[in-house]
């Protein structure tokens, strides 16, 4: 027989709006099972130094700052388990997840704080620069770039916000793009062929990314022609991936509305789905700011939701 779970709220992810809901549940006294995900800890596991989280003078880590998170919300009686959600129904009270691991989790409340995932190359050597130079966020890492020159890759909103966004570190930024037009909005792009710090490089690709290894560090990008196959180099000291994000949100396709990105859609001012005690926080409903505090800050939210739904339903 399969071991079943019951709690009050079911948390989905173990990052920042993970962690910051079950802190807020279980101080509730609502018991909340988090389920870790395949990422425990979420995308600031895989970041460096984090300088912009508020309450820390010094630069710190990003997987030291979820460890912190993860033991704060186990100390206040937070479940945590290991384990993956491989499918979810929200069709009726309680609400039923089932675990890799065989566990079914039954619940009156959900809140889904699965995340996102940047989009990466998938070259080889650019996992290896990752966090020593390419980086997915110019709000988190911009500022190690201060007099230095760096590149942006993609055509969109965010490769347009992020090249602009570090024009106010960098010396110089080049926006490498695929095709000889931007996806993004008109206004963005006047900004950028207005910045003459930014200089646009069309029908181009990252063939490789190089580095020196002491320290470890990026240096160049080969880059090739999309038309003529042409390599050539690029010096730089950083580049900012921005192909865009995926949210994690299969689970729930066709049981709760979306955007035409995949994002969840929460009701103004609330993380409220489209079902009543199914709640979203953070990277998950949130394609705009994407910040470890504003993830943080909805998670806050979820939980003092739920906690008001559960009185109303109990
Ligand atoms: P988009 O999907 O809009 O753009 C991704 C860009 O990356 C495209 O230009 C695409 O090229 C390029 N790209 C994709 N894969 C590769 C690859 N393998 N190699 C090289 N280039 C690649 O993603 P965004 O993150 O920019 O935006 C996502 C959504 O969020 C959009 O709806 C956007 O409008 C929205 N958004 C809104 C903001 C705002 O309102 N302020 C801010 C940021 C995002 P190609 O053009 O050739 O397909």
């Amino acid at each position: 027989m399969k071991e079943v779970f019951k709690t009050d709220v079911l948390i989905i992810g173990s990052g920042p709006a993970g962690y910051t809901a079950a802190i807020y549940a279980a101080r509730a006294n609502l018991k909340p099972i988090v389920v870790t995900g395949l990422e425990p800890g979420g995308q600031l596991t895989i970041t460096t130094d984090v300088e912009n989280y508020p309450g820390y003078e010094n630069i710190i880590q990003g997987p030291w700052l979820m460890e912190e998170m993860k033991k704060q919300a186990e100390k206040v009686g937070t479940q945590i388990k290991n384990d993956i959600i491989t499918e979810v129904s929200v069709k009726n009270s309680p609400f039923c997840s089932m675990g890799e691991s065989g566990i079914k989790y039954e619940s009156k409340s959900i809140i889904i704080a699965t995340g996102a995932q940047a989009r990466w190359l998938k070259i080889e050597s650019e996992e290896k620069y990752k966090g020593y130079g390419i980086s997915a966020c110019a709000t988190c890492d911009g500022f190690f770039f201060k007099e230095k020159e760096v590149a942006v890759i993609g055509g969109g909103n965010t490769a347009a916000e992020e090249a602009l966004y570090l024009t106010n570190f960098a010396s110089k930024v080049t926006l490498i793009h695929r095709r000889e037009k931007l996806r993004s909005e008109k206004i963005l792009q006047d900004r950028l062929f207005k910045n003459s710090k930014i200089n646009i490089l069309w029908n181009k690709k990252v063939k490789e990314f190089e580095g020196i290894d002491q320290p470890k560090q990026l240096t160049n990008l080969i880059l090739e022609d999309t038309k003529t196959g042409e390599t050539s180099n690029l010096n730089v000291s950083g580049t900012f991936i921005a192909i865009g994000h995926d949210p994690a949100t299969s689970l729930f396709k066709g049981k709760l509305n979306m955007d035409d990105n995949n994002y969840i859609i929460t009701k103004p001012d609330s993380t409220e789905t489209s079902i009543k005690g199914v709640y979203a926080a953070g990277d998950v409903k949130d394609k705009i700011y994407r910040q470890a505090v504003t993830a943080a800050g909805m998670g806050c939210m979820a939980a003092l939701e739920v906690e008001k739904f559960l009185s109303e339903v109990n």
